[in-house]
């Protein structure tokens, strides 16, 4: 926490014109969603970060420091931070609804990897004997609490959990479509996030290299596509 504490002062004394540093209360809260406050009182700083936020990398912490108080202090977000806290919100608002339903019941009462049409640890046993030869360590997998409508999977390294949506548990959606959403999210645990100037990359030209090895590639970005249409949003994505 001290840490994070120390971002919030960089962060002032970038964006406060001179001004001295003030005092800084830094908590994390347990919002609905990722939802922060920042407020003053007598001259003191009080903050209240979502904790979903508690096992963000230091970047991110880092950058939404800088989000928080250019906005206290009505500046402009410096783009870098900006981006860093965008790409992480994207991740980490996705399937909110499972990750709270996770927290309000406790992790270890979810395990739903087998859904109504498709098992998703035995997919994940096959998938890691024939893509990484079976050494890739096994992520506790579930389907989504929720019909999640653009993103059909989303791995989280924090918990080592890979979420499919439960849009795809179905006869309807081919085997090999849904083994091409685990197979993406399984790359993300392969490839980890690179850091290149303070901004990450997810998919580094190797996890896209790796994702043209599927047999089924071309045809799964077509259904991707077709998702995407049925759902009217812009486009259906693995993130
Ligand atoms: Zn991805």
């Amino acid at each position: 926490m001290n840490e994070v504490k120390k971002f919030f002062a960089d962060a002032f004394r970038h964006l406060g014109n001179n001004r001295p540093v003030p005092e800084i209360e830094v908590r994390f809260y347990p919002y609905a969603g990722l939802h922060h406050t920042i407020r003053v009182r007598s001259g003191r700083v009080y903050v209240r970060l979502s904790d979903i936020c508690k096992g963000a990398p230091p970047d991110v912490l880092r950058a939404l420091a800088f989000v928080l108080v250019a906005r206290l202090l009505g500046k402009r977000i410096p783009d870098v931070h900006k981006r860093v806290y965008q790409d992480y919100s994207v991740t980490s608002e996705v399937m909110r609804s499972s990750d709270l339903a996770r927290r309000r019941r406790g992790r270890k009462l979810i395990s739903s990897a087998q859904g109504e049409a498709y098992n998703l640890d035995r997919m994940f046993t096959k998938l890691n004997r024939r893509y990484f030869d079976g050494r890739l360590a096994k992520a506790t997998l579930t389907w989504s609490q929720r019909r999640t409508r653009n993103i059909l999977g989303h791995h989280d390294r924090v918990y080592d959990t890979i979420t499919i949506s439960k849009t795809l548990d179905s006869l309807d959606v081919p085997e090999w479509f849904v083994e091409f959403i685990l197979y993406h999210e399984m790359l993300h645990i392969k490839h980890p996030a690179r850091l290149i100037n303070g901004r990450r990359y997810y998919h580094t030209s190797a996890f896209r290299q790796d994702e043209r090895r599927f047999p089924h590639f071309s045809d799964a970005q077509k259904w991707l596509e077709r998702v995407a249409r049925q759902r009217k949003v812009p486009r259906a994505r693995a993130a």
